[in-house]
This record gives C-alpha cells, sequence and structure tokens, in this order.
C-alpha cells in the first residue's frame, strides 16, 4: 500500500515546552491516532519546520515544503499549534491559513495531528 507523506508545521514557540522533540507527533503517526486516524495508508512525516514564528509568519515558509515537490500528500498543522490559538495569543487565522495553503501548494492543509493531552 502507497504511504502518505506528510509535512508538519509546529508552532516556534511552544514546541519543545508541549512536547519533547516532537515526541508525540512522531508517536501518533503510525498508530494512526488523533488526525492521522484519516489515513488508511501508512504514514511517513517526510518534513517538519516551524510556523515562523509570531506574528503569524507561517506564509515565508511555504516554499520550504514546495521544494519537497511531489514528496509531501498533505501537511499538518501541528495540535501544538492549534494549542498555541486556543490557549495562547496565536494570530494566526487557521481556517483562512488552511485555504492559502491548500491554494499555493495543491495538497490538502489538515489542522491538529496528535490528540494526546
Ligand atoms: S504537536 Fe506535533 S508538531 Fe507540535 S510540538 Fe507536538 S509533536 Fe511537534
Ligand atoms: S504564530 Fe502561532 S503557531 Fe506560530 S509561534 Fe506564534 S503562537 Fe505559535
Amino acid at each position: 500500500m502507497a504511504k502518505k507523506h506528510i509535512a508538519i508545521f509546529y508552532c516556534k514557540r511552544i514546541q519543545d515546552h508541549t512536547c519533547i522533540a516532537c515526541a508525540k507527533c512522531f508517536k501518533a503517526a503510525p498508530l494512526k491516532n488523533g488526525k492521522f486516524s484519516q489515513y488508511d495508508e501508512e504514514i511517513e512525516i517526510v518534513a517538519m519546520t516551524d510556523c515562523g514564528d509570531c506574528p503569524g509568519l507561517l506564509m515565508p515558509r511555504v516554499p520550504m515544503i514546495r521544494t519537497l515537490g511531489g514528496h509531501v500528500d498533505a501537511v499538518h498543522l501541528g495540535t501544538c499549534v492549534t494549542q498555541a490559538k486556543e490557549h495562547g495569543e496565536c494570530p494566526l487565522d487557521l481556517e483562512e491559513m488552511k485555504v492559502k495553503l491548500e491554494k499555493k501548494l495543491g495538497i490538502p492543509v489538515i489542522i491538529g495531528t496528535h490528540d494526546y493531552v
């Protein structure tokens, strides 16, 4: 069965505070936890980078994903990003960012990753 190649954007401010070394997403992907449950295929995380930092500088990071060309099937905004939005003052409009990224990249963008606390 074909693999799903996933790229993840994490919150630059809280990445190593909520999940040390991004262990939660690396654990969740093969277990199909949380937003990874939508895939039938084996998941491979092929890229992981920060959101560009506050105040919402994600779009300049898009070329990083583009350089990977067809090797990325979908992009996820990490659960850290949704937590930064819910519990902090993250300036990103995640729904708007999803639309913009999908238009730029031509692949699905999913808001969230694992559902571990
Ligand atoms: S939610 Fe995922 S991408 Fe974000 S810090 Fe945790 S492991 Fe890393
Ligand atoms: S823009 Fe949002 S996701 Fe990025 S560092 Fe700031 S709080 Fe975190």
